[in-house]
Order: structure tokens, then C-alpha cells, then sequence
């Protein structure tokens, strides 16, 4: 280490010139050593090391650092460092896994749960789990959890909510628990989802005139789409085809359009990230939604 005659704050901006030049082990071991002295130079040492564990992926590292820093009560409502930390959980859980070690994951989402007990990616990891073992009920209780308390992610549960109540041999539930969310207005993705079980229970023309009823009231051009998916087959031939290509245009038109947002920065995207890539925030990123307007 550095001779002890050079202050807490010299090594410490040391630390964070070592992490810009991305020397990270030479960083790391500097601050370590401040954090075994127990100064109070050591809450910002932790803050540091966060940061380079998240840089290298060492989550169970991260996620210490992390309950230690929040254990002290001048930063343990800091909301930040607590969903930085449910998401260290969920990363490591992802591992565990990939690895097909359902039990250590749930652990880890319980963790997660512990740093903030509403995180929406926590939820939709333990559903994950759940479905994995065959408990379909409690992924189900999961994924409703989230339809509750996070509504913008709606459109990420419905795959895995399909899934689970149709290994529960319950889609009139289903169709039932997507029905009831109708008034208010949900993301398109639910009028889309219900159309499909109208279709799968009553046939083409009983979905055809649910889209044309609900369209009519909140038009959407996703659900114009999906209408016309519908319809083309039942049209004539030169209709038929014209419809097609306007199917098509749109359908392209829509596919460019991002589906994420961060609400921090304003970075867009096609894929859903949990850490914006841009301005480097945990939990900014939400779904964007379509409902009812053009
Ligand atoms: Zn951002």
C-alpha cells in the first residue's frame, strides 16, 4: 500500500484516477486497504468498490459492499444503492440459473426483495423460477404482482402468465384477468393477448369483432394490424392484396419504433435494458406503452 503519511482524500482520488485510467485491480487494492483501516474515509472507499464489482461482474462482491454501505443510516434510504443492490442479486440469480440452480437463485431474489421489495425484474425472476420447478401457481401470483404494482411492465408478464395458466388448464381465468384490465386502458399488448384467446376459444370473426369493438373506442395502429391479419384472409383477391401491403407498411413502419424508453436520460431502444446504457442508471428504462391513441 501507499505510505499511511498520505491522507484518506489523496488515496481516495487516487482510487478514482486509477478507475478512469481503468487500472481497477490497482484501484481495488487501494481500496481495500482504506476500508481495513475503518476510517471514515471508508463509506466512499465502498462507494468506489461498488462501482468497479458492477464494472467486473463480481456480483456477490457488489452486492456485500453494498449491504455494508446500507447498513450504516446516513445512505440506508438512498433509493439508488438499493435497487443497484436487488439488481447485483438478480445478476448473480441470472448465473445460478443459467447454471440450473433454481434453489440458489431464489435465494438471491429473496435477497433482492430484502434491498427493495418492489423491484419488477426480482418479481419476473422468481415467476421464472417458479415456472421452472412446476409451481405455475406461484409464478402466476408473481406475475400478478407485477401487473399491480409495476402496470407499464405488463406487456413483459403476459408470455410467461399465458404459459403458466395454460399448464393450470385455466384460460377462461386468463381471459377473464386480461378482460377486467380493459377499462383501463392497458398497453396494446393485452388487447392483442385477448384477441388471440377469442380466437383460440370462439374462432376468427368472434376476435375480428372484439378488435373492431375495442379499436373503435381506442384506436391503436398495432391492433389496426393485427385487424387486418384477420381480415385479409376473408377479403377479395384485389382488396386482399391491398390490404396485405398496408399490413405490411405498417407493420414495418411500427417495427423501427423503439419499445423502451429511459425516463432518465431518453435513451431508446428495441431491447429492454435493467442498467441504461447511457446514463448508466439502474431501473430508468420502462416499457413504452401504446394505449389507445395513435
Ligand atoms: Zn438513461
Amino acid at each position: 500500500g501507499l505510505e499511511p503519511s498520505f491522507s484518506d482524500s489523496t488515496r481516495l482520488q487516487l482510487a478514482v484516477d486509477y478507475i478512469s485510467a481503468g487500472l481497477l485491480d490497482r484501484a481495488e487494492r487501494l481500496l481495500d486497504d482504506i476500508l481495513s483501516e475503518n476510517s471514515p474515509a471508508k463509506w466512499d472507499a465502498l462507494r468506489h468498490l461498488i462501482t468497479i464489482y458492477q464494472t467486473e461482474k463480481e456480483w456477490e462482491k457488489a452486492i456485500n459492499c453494498s449491504a455494508m454501505l446500507l447498513a450504516n443510516s446516513a445512505y440506508k434510504k438512498e433509493a439508488e444503492l438499493k435497487a443497484a443492490a436487488a439488481h447485483y442479486c438478480c445478476e448473480f440469480a441470472e448465473q445460478f440459473l443459467k447454471e440450473e440452480q433454481p434453489k440458489k437463485a431464489r435465494e438471491l431474489i429473496k435477497r433482492a426483495f430484502s434491498f427493495d421489495k418492489d423491484n419488477v425484474r426480482a418479481s419476473l425472476l422468481l415467476a421464472r423460477i417458479e415456472q421452472l420447478v412446476g409451481n405455475f401457481k406461484s409464478a402466476t401470483k408473481c406475475l400478478i404482482k407485477v401487473r399491480k404494482n409495476n402496470p407499464e411492465f405488463i406487456s413483459q408478464i403476459l408470455g410467461p402468465l399465458a404459459e403458466c395458466y395454460e399448464q393450470l388448464q385455466n384460460m377462461p381465468e386468463y381471459e377473464e384477468l386480461l378482460s377486467n384490465s380493459l377499462p383501463d386502458g392497458p398497453d396494446v399488448s393485452v388487447v392483442l393477448a385477448l384477441s388471440q384467446l377469442v380466437k383460440n376459444r370462439a374462432g376468427d370473426e368472434a376476435a375480428i369483432e372484439f378488435l373492431n369493438d375495442y379499436l373503435t373506442k381506442k384506436p391503436s395502429l398495432t391492433g389496426l394490424v393485427e385487424l387486418l391479419r384477420l381480415q385479409i384472409p376473408k377479403a377479395g383477391a384485389k382488396v386482399g392484396s391491398n390490404l396485405s401491403l398496408l399490413q405490411l407498411t405498417v407493420d414495418k413502419v411500427l417495427r423501427k419504433n423503439p419499445a423502451y424508453q429511459c425516463n432518465h436520460c431518453g435513451y431508446e431502444s428495441r431491447n429492454l435494458y435493467w442498467l441504461c446504457p447511457s446514463c448508466k442508471k439502474w431501473d430508468k428504462i420502462k416499457p413504452i406503452m401504446e394505449s389507445g391513441s395513435f
